[in-house]
């Protein structure tokens, strides 16, 4: 047996891993394992109390998927003897203290969930994670705090759900073509793989949308729908080649996808064009009012809803007492993921930067999260067990982004390929990334709907 199982949980060397999105969450979930067994305790600090899936939050602002279905409850996630999950933000790490500053977070209703001494005088630590991921920051644009949405939060994709809907329903009330087409103008702004997947995606949830709340008129002049007789689109007739809506991406490249292989990027435009969806290249947006984004060419873009899919900012802790340094925002960690300036403080995630010969970090995915998270976890067991640390590398194994139903692209670093295939690949590899079964079995019952019944369509409230 080893000797660290014999000690009393107080004495157990106390890891404190803040922010429980994939670096964090998975860094929990293999420093709980050694929780368990006795070799330290562990507290997760993170300002709501689920593991959000982002990769498929575009789905749940389409009426895809539904909201409960991409968040995994976190002390169903993470738990056991000597775990604990503390729902709180984290102001400030004190390093030369060795505690995190806590307060209540914003996200939750109850005004004092914090056990005082704790907020007063703060969680000591003798190992911390930094895992606190990254923020959406659209003030640098005018206007644009207060007219788009951005998506990144499970609050955000459900308002932009709710908001596209009620375009809808003022649309039904309006008789005038220009004016209903006005409130059914719709942009993205960002021509990253958010971007696409997102643009792609609402072009067909307003299709559905258009479907019942505009009916189309046959050759006969009857309604096919009749849950709104009054309204009619414009393009009337047997078929409706335009539609009431209309979606347009804003991209300040002259492509799309600009870290794919030029082939995905044609495909991927193409594709965006079969869906009905008009894409502006080189384009940067100057400023956005209510009714239309002004563009860099001086173009207005007509618009009622607009969302900002780019602006997201690292948000690493700001650290007392320690030499921090920091590239493009985030925190400067060496090789084996300890923060530059400690030796007891990691970081993960899109708020470390672990930079190359060239200067560069790894980019800001999930897929370089994870193994960071196992990685720091190892390397705080490691040093428990008076063992060395290892250095993390990591290599891309491949990126995929769908494109609407049916379709993807896929950039598998030797190979890349297009259409169906790739977005049934796209589909299991999602899938097989959460976590917990319950959720894996839910998503696959919800894709299985979908397949034969148009998506949910109703506010949520
Ligand atoms: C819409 C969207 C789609 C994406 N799709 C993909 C994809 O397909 N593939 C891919 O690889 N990547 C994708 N990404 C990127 C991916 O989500 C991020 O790279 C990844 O989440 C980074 O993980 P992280 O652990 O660093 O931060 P996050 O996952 O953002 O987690 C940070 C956590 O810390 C919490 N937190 C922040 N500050 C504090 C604080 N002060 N106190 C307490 N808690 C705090 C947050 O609430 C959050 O739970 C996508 C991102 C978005 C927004």
């Amino acid at each position: 047996m080893r000797m660290s199982i014999q000690k009393q949980p107080n004495t157990l060397p106390h890891v404190v891993v803040v922010g429980a999105g994939f670096g964090g969450m998975y860094a929990a979930k293999r420093l709980a394992r050694e929780a368990r067994r006795g070799l330290l305790q562990l507290t997760v600090v993170n300002d709501i109390n689920y593991f959000l899936f982002t990769p498929l939050l575009h789905e749940v602002a389409t009426g895809a998927l539904s909201p409960t279905s991409v968040i995994e409850p976190l002390r169903e996630a993470v738990n056991g003897k000597n775990v604990r999950v503390l729902t709180a933000r984290v102001r400030s790490v004190d390093a030369g203290r060795r505690v995190v500053m806590l307060e209540p977070s914003d996200k939750h209703q109850s005004t004092s969930p914090l056990p005082s001494p704790v907020q007063e005088r703060g969680l000591p630590y003798d190992y911390l994670i930094i895992a606190t991921g990254a923020k959406s920051n659209r003030v640098r644009i005018s206007g644009a705090e207060a007219h788009t949405f951005s998506l990144k939060s499970l609050s955000d994709a459900v308002a932009i759900r709710n908001a596209v809907i009620e375009r809808f329903e003022q649309a039904a009330r309006i008789s005038s073509l220009e004016e209903r087409a006005r409130t059914l103008s719709f942009a993205v702004i960002g021509g990253g793989p958010t971007g696409v997947e997102l643009v792609a995606e609402l072009a067909e949830f307003l299709r559905e949308l258009e479907e019942k709340y505009c009916p189309i008129h046959t050759a006969s002049g009857l309604s096919r729908f009749h849950l709104t007789p009054t309204l009619s689109c414009p393009g009337e007739g047997a078929t409706r080649p335009t539609g009431c809506a209309t979606i347009t991406l804003v991209q300040s490249r002259e492509e799309l996808l600009p870290q794919y292989h030029p082939d995905l990027r044609r495909a991927a435009a193409a594709r965006l064009r079969a869906i009905g969806v008009r894409t502006l290249f080189n384009e940067q947006v100057v400023s956005v009012t209510p009714s239309e984004v002004v563009l860099s060419s001086g173009a207005n873009l007509s618009t009622s809803l607009t969302v900002m899919t780019t602006g997201v900012v690292p948000s690493p802790l700001p650290i007392d007492g320690a030499e921090t340094e920091y590239l493009h925002g985030r925190l400067l960690v060496d090789s084996t993921l300890r923060v530059r300036g400690s030796d007891t403080i990691f970081a993960v995630g899109d708020a470390a930067a672990l930079a190359n010969a060239e200067g560069h970090s790894h980019p800001m995915l999930a897929q370089v999260a994870v193994p960071q998270g196992i990685a720091a976890a190892n390397n705080i067991i490691a040093t428990i067990s008076g063992r060395p640390l290892r250095s993390f590398h990591y290599r891309m194994r491949g990126e995929l982004v769908s494109i609407g139903q049916w379709y993807a692209v896929a950039d598998l670093q030797r190979v890349r390929f297009t259409g169906r295939f790739a977005w049934y690949l796209w589909r299991t590899i999602y899938l097989f990334k959460f976590a917990s079964s319950r959720k894996r079995w839910r998503i696959a019952f919800e894709w299985t709907i979908n397949l034969f019944y148009s998506r949910d369509t109703a506010s949520i409230r």
